[in-house]
């Protein structure tokens, strides 16, 4: 048994039920769970019955908020995504459903406080914050394009459960699979710029 999921040439775990990690166990408990049951039979219904395909990716969310019944919706964005994350605000509101904003420069931390070699009085980017924040306050989160690094820390401090709805691309207009494409290409480009 090759135990590479990529290399692995059967792909006995979909066609017959494999257990080739000792997963299965562990796995049924946790779907047990009252909250994640309801939490993935509200998912399926996003797609069941031949409806895969039928949203886009901001209608599921819209859908998924109501079936759980989220009433505070936390959006988690960056400074520079000000105009979408208004955008987003609007039509989860329009759709009934509460937010909360929390934007990325909340608590007035400055550079030079989390990073000594900057010598600056400029606000810092606070993913620690935003979290701390929407912790006490949100029953779900939307995240909207936090830098790579800052989403780290912010899914490490964050305590509610949360969806990523758009992955920072500067690059490819928020589109990381273009940049996986293209990475060849780009890296040639890069290295001739040098
Ligand atoms: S059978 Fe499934 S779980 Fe096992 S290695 Fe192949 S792809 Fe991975």
């Amino acid at each position: 048994m090759v135990l590479n999921c990529l290399d692995c040439k059967a792909k006995a775990c979909k066609s017959s039920g494999a257990d080739c990690f000792d997963l299965h166990g562990i796995s049924r408990e946790v779907y047990a769970r009252n909250d994640v049951n309801r939490m993935v039979k509200n998912s399926s219904k996003l797609v069941d019955g031949g409806r895969a395909g039928e949203l886009s990716r901001f209608q599921e969310v819209i859908e998924f908020c109501r079936l759980q019944h989220y009433q505070n919706v936390g959006i988690a964005y960056c400074y520079g995504l000000e105009n979408i994350a208004t955008e987003v605000r609007n039509k989860l509101v329009d759709a009934g459903v509460g937010v909360i904003p929390a934007r990325c420069t909340m608590g007035g931390v400055k550079e030079r406080h989390i990073d000594e070699e900057k010598n600056t009085e400029a606000i810092s980017c606070n993913p620690a914050g935003q979290a701390h924040f929407l912790n006490t306050r949100a029953d779900f989160v939307l995240e909207l394009g936090l830098c790579l690094g800052h989403d780290v820390v912010f899914h490490q401090e964050l305590n509610v459960p949360f969806t990523v709805m758009l992955v920072k691309d500067r690059v490819y207009a928020h589109a990381p699979l273009e940049g996986i494409h293209n990475y060849e290409r780009d890296t040639e480009m890069l290295n001739a710029a040098r």
